[in-house]
């Protein structure tokens, strides 16, 4: 096992049933975290990106299984910030020092290309840098989205394993989600994708497929997120503390995919209370706080738990700056690019 360590700490490549067997034994994981964190550093440095997170609707056409969001939860109370709170807290966000500002919310149709067009162009005048996490869209619509000035997309495959995107994606399709990768690539965003660690009757096997598919697909961000079930989905039941798991998952990838950017989730810190922490000192170099302000915060539960629903922005930011220097990193001035 610590000669598996080592070959992916060198040569950045491990075969699917490596992968496998490093998930299975547990016996090794502060070694494969250790080794994560020297690879984190040595290709993208002590500095953490911190990005603004916007979540400006939870209303979704989709109906994912296990999201709080799904169309079919008629317990959600459903909210859209409008246009101009969305500038607003973008706006606010940059004069706290976040250089990227990321938009997020459900398929809701409202926002058309040209509507988030508008306000992308707006936030653009600041010089930050723009994430867009909206789900499927046209290709013509991501360019437009692009020509606006939107540089980043982050659009996780849940799981690259056919039978299980199936079950959990009514009336969506594996093949869709990769073309709508592809699109993004050829668009010219740097594209993110990343998956959920936990669904029910998801196999190691998978994982490492997962993982191999974002060395093929040569992502530039990965999110891996421990999947935490919600009361109001089908999945209510089906609980098991994921953590561990999803960490093994982020670890190697940044252990596969040396320089790109690997946000610790907050997912992970629901599950863990220094979760966050935990994964930056595992191989993540990201993180993305709420930047939102107000009770609608509440109101976007993907899942139950969330960490940082009653803080205020400025002080949100104070009190992740201070953690982060007191693990002895450093905050990034930049728009964290990836860097080759
Ligand atoms: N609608 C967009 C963006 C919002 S959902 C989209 O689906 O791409 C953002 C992410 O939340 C999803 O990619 C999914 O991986 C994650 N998520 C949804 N339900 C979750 C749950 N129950 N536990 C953990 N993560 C979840
Ligand atoms: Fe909608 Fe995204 Fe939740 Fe699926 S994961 S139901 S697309 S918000």
């Amino acid at each position: 096992m610590e000669n598996l360590i080592k070959k992916a700490k060198n040569t950045h490549s491990l075969t699917k049933e490596e992968i496998v067997s490093l998930l299975k034994n547990n016996d090794i994981n502060e070694e494969l975290f250790s080794a994560a964190d020297k690879v984190r550093k040595k290709y993208v440095g002590d500095e953490v990106h911190l990005r603004g997170l916007i979540e400006f609707s939870n209303i979704c056409k989709r109906n994912c299984l296990y999201c709080g969001l799904r169309s079919g939860n008629k317990n959600a109370d459903r909210y859209r910030l409008s246009e101009e709170e969305i500038k607003d807290f973008a706006k606010k966000a940059i004069g706290y020092g976040y250089k990227t500002i990321v938009m997020q919310s459900g398929e809701d149709e409202y926002f058309s290309a040209e509507i988030l067009a508008e306000i992308i162009k707006e936030v653009k005048k600041y010089n930050v840098a723009i994430t867009l996490s909206i789900g499927e869209r046209t290709a013509d619509e991501y360019e437009i989205l692009k020509e606006a000035g939107a540089d980043r997309f982050l659009l996780r495959i849940e799981t690259t394993d056919e039978e299980l995107y199936k079950k959990m994606h009514p009336n969506m399709s594996l093949e869709n989600r990769k073309q709508c990768l592809l699109n993004l690539k050829k668009a010219g965003y740097e594209t993110g994708s990343g998956c959920l660690v936990g669904l029910p009757n998801q196999t190691l096997e998978s994982l490492a497929d997962d993982i191999l598919f974002f060395k093929e697909l040569d992502a530039d961000m990965i999110g891996i997120g421990p999947f935490i079930p919600h009361k109001d989905t089908p999945l209510a039941d089906f609980d098991r503390n994921n953590f561990t798991l999803a960490l093994k998952v982020m670890a190697i990838t940044r252990l596969l995919l040396p320089d790109i950017n690997l946000p610790a989730t907050t997912a992970m810190e629901t599950l863990h209370p220094e979760g966050r922490f935990v994964a930056l000192q595992s191989g993540a170099n990201v993180i993305m706080p709420n930047v939102g302000e107000g009770d609608y915060k509440k109101k976007y539960e993907i899942y139950p738990g969330k960490v940082g629903m009653d803080t205020i922005p400025k002080e949100y930011r104070d009190s992740i700056i201070k953690k982060i220097k007191s693990i002895g990193r450093t905050v990034s001035e930049e728009r964290g690019f990836r860097k080759r």
